[in-house]
């Protein structure tokens, strides 16, 4: 486990973030102005349909699934894997161009993206990064589906480019991964994210809120437990049932096993959450919407900047930031 809280010079950066947070009217870190930050300009993420399946669906891992999980509800129209990487990131270009974004992230998003061979990977991705406006790469995968030789050319690769892998961490309890059948548990998470960070490509975490077996201290919880591990990017978003996966047939027999939060309830919940959090860690992602079509509960009816709008005023009325109840 990473141990860096009983570092003296960990503790005076954190500090420093804090009073930064706190000194500068932010709210938390944001990833894309971290991103604006380090590369000076606009950074826009271009998602990418690699091919690739997913241990947990082929048998390999397991069979049927994340129960939560329809591949289909969040890929963008761009994508399409019957063309090449080069070819999405392209038509990607093009249909951002409306946004003045000048450079670009390879977001390889849809099922487990370096599951592969080790030449395949080297394929996709170096045919990403070979786009002039490409500058780096951004890799979501499950905690058990890289290993060192993965790692140790991703590691190669990200002395030139920025490369940052995201987990599946989905949640830090044990019962609840098995639950909603995620065929790896909570160490594997720990044991990919310290290989990555020692090989200093940037980690990202993905953790759901909301998830069966979970209460609301779990959940707050999980916020100390994901800030005690090297992560530079997390995205969190409220459990949604979609359609066509097993969790909306677990939730058409028996609705009562959900929590799911209403609007207002989500929010008090991420505000706490993030005022446990390491102030270091950047933001990406607080909510996602599937599609209308395919959403079948909670419905909003918010964009994601809408949700964020309400997020920031909620948390400007409180008097809340970042890393507030963070216990160095
Ligand atoms: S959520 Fe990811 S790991 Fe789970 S079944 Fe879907 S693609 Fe596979």
């Amino acid at each position: 486990m990473y141990s860096g809280f009983h570092n003296i010079h960990r503790t005076t950066c954190l500090l420093r973030c804090m009073s930064d947070i706190q000194k500068m009217s932010k709210l938390y870190n944001n990833y894309s102005d971290f991103l604006r930050q380090k590369f000076g300009q606009r950074v826009q993420k271009i998602s990418v349909n690699g091919g690739f399946t997913c241990p947990n669906r082929d048998g390999s891992k397991g069979s049927g699934g994340c129960t939560y999980c329809n591949n289909q509800s969040f890929l963008p129209e761009y994508c399409n894997s019957e063309l090449s990487v080069l070819e999405q990131i392209g038509k990607g270009v093009e249909f951002f161009k409306k946004y003045e974004a000048q450079i670009y992230i390879a977001y390889f998003q849809s099922y487990t993206n370096t599951y592969g061979t080790l030449q395949e990977l080297q394929t996709k991705y170096e045919q990403a990064l070979s786009h002039p406006k490409v500058v780096g790469l951004s890799i979501a995968t499950r905690p058990d589906c890289v290993d060192e030789q993965i790692l140790d050319y991703l590691s190669f690769l990200a002395k030139k480019y920025y490369i940052l892998i995201e987990y599946g961490v989905e949640s830090t309890d044990n019962e609840t991964l098995k639950q909603i059948n995620r065929g790896h548990t909570f160490d594997t998470s720990v044991w990919a994210i310290n290989e990555t960070a020692k090989r200093k490509i940037a980690v990202g975490a993905h953790l759901i809120l909301g998830l069966p077996y979970q209460d609301r201290r779990k959940m707050l919880s999980s916020a100390v437990t994901i800030s005690k591990l090297p992560i530079n990017v997390l995205k969190l978003h409220q459990l949604q049932i979609v359609k066509n996966t097993l969790m909306a047939k677990e939730f058409e027999k028996e609705p009562e096993k959900f929590q799911l939060f209403d609007l207002e309830e989500y929010i008090n919940l991420l505000i706490e959450f993030i005022e446990r959090l390491d102030p270091n860690i950047t933001l990406e992602r607080f909510v996602s919407q599937s599609p209308y079509e395919w959403l079948i509960a909670p419905n909003w009816g918010l964009k994601n900047f809408e949700f964020v709008h309400k997020l920031e005023k909620k948390m400007r009325e409180n008097g809340s930031f970042q890393g507030k109840k963070f216990d160095i």
